[in-house]
């Protein structure tokens, strides 16, 4: 079979190389740590930094294509990929994705709703963009964010300076808080030749940033509302000839869905999918980008829960692994800090 390098060692790459072996690949890792949660499942972890081109360039001819499990690899270092190596999702999926101001200017051109938004790109601008957008708001850096970090909260014109200093004032965008009635989002998988599933759209909480828990189906929100969401998540996959899992983040607003942001990947609100889907979004991220036939996304049962394990909420493990039809996830991280996912659990419940 073929070989699957994948960028970024954490997780989402244990769980792609889990899902890729269970349909016969093998997979290389390229990670700029020593080890990682995918290094005990990959046939090879090779070690180099993303802007390392040589040792990139001897990664790529390692293996038959290269994706992702981390959107902010530099794009440089994709781009020299691409051309050594078939990369899929494409790198213009990723330079979008990476640019909070790019992400949102691209979903408004394609006719998606976000939150009221300016590009802040000094301590001047901050004042000008919080004369535009009515507080309170959140400041957010550009590049780089993940897990709420690189955001501060603008609750009075009197916070800027803070916000400002929170963020190490780095080019960013400042955006109006959606007053939401719920938080949920889309997964896709789509295929090179535009063969695209949709997942059930899952209802996420978050704590802190965090992503806690998801639940699909996503009930209480409106089915039209929900429509519109997956119509558009279509839309941009479709006008990013995307390949693999796209992941879109939405904020319900009454009747419409406001689009948060995306990841060019698999997704932690996605992790359900492993035992709540006919079809994992790991494995069908492998079948999309090995342009193989898509899997069935429907509910395995009546809805699927997953929860985050993040710190010391890993203390519950010993009680999990006591509860019946709780389906564990470990990570194998051995340092618990806080605000660290370390594992997550799901819960099946079955039609009667
Ligand atoms: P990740 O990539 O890990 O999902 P992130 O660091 O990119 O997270 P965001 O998705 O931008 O962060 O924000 C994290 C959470 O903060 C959101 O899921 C939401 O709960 C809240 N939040 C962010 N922006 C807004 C907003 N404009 N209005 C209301 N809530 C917001
Ligand atoms: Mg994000
Ligand atoms: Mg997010």
């Amino acid at each position: 079979g073929a070989t699957i390098g994948i960028l970024g060692g954490g997780q989402l790459g244990r769980m792609l190389a889990i899902a890729a072996a269970r349909l016969g690949y093998r997979t290389h890792i390229y990670a700029p740590e020593e080890s990682g949660p995918a290094a005990d499942v990959c046939a090879c972890w090779v070690r180099g930094d993303y802007d390392d081109a040589d040792r990139v360039a001897e990664f790529a001819r390692a293996v038959s294509l290269v994706t992702f499990e981390f959107e902010n690899v530099p794009l440089a270092a994709v781009e020299r990929l691409a051309g050594l190596a078939a990369v899929h999702p494409p790198a213009r999926a990723l330079a979008v994705s990476q640019d909070r101001a790019d992400e949102k200017r691209f979903v408004e051109s394609l006719g998606g709703a976000v939150a009221p938004w300016r590009p802040v790109d000094g301590r001047p601008g901050l004042d000008t963009a919080l004369a535009a957008i009515c507080t309170p708001a959140i400041l957010k850096t550009r590049r780089f964010g993940y897990d709420g970090k690189g955001q501060a909260r603008i609750d009075t014109a009197a916070d800027a300076d803070a916000a400002w200093a929170a963020i190490g004032g780095a080019p960013a965008v400042l955006e109006g808080m959606v007053a939401f009635d719920a938080e949920f989002s889309v997964i896709v998988a789509r295929r090179a030749d535009g063969m695209l599933v949709t997942y059930p759209p899952t209802r996420n909480e978050h704590r802190g940033g965090i992503l806690h828990r998801s639940v699909a189906p996503a009930t209480g929100i409106p089915a039209r509302l929900l429509e519109a969401a997956a119509a558009l998540t279509a839309r941009i996959a479709d006008a990013l000839d995307y390949v693999g899992v796209l992941a879109v983040e939405f904020f319900a607003d009454g009747e419409d869905p406001i689009l948060n942001e995306m990841a060019p990947r698999v997704h932690n609100s996605g992790h359900w999918t492993i035992e709540g889907a006919a079809t994992s979004q790991f494995e069908n991220h492998i079948r999309a980008i090995c342009g193989l036939p898509l899997g069935p996304t429907s509910l395995t049962g009546r809805s699927a829960e997953m929860l985050n394990l993040i710190g010391d909420d890993i203390d519950a493990w010993p009680r999990l692994l006591a509860e019946p039809g709780a389906h564990l996830h470990h990570y194998g991280k051995h340092d618990a800090r806080p605000g660290r996912k370390m594992a997550h659990v799901t819960r099946v419940t079955v039609a009667r």
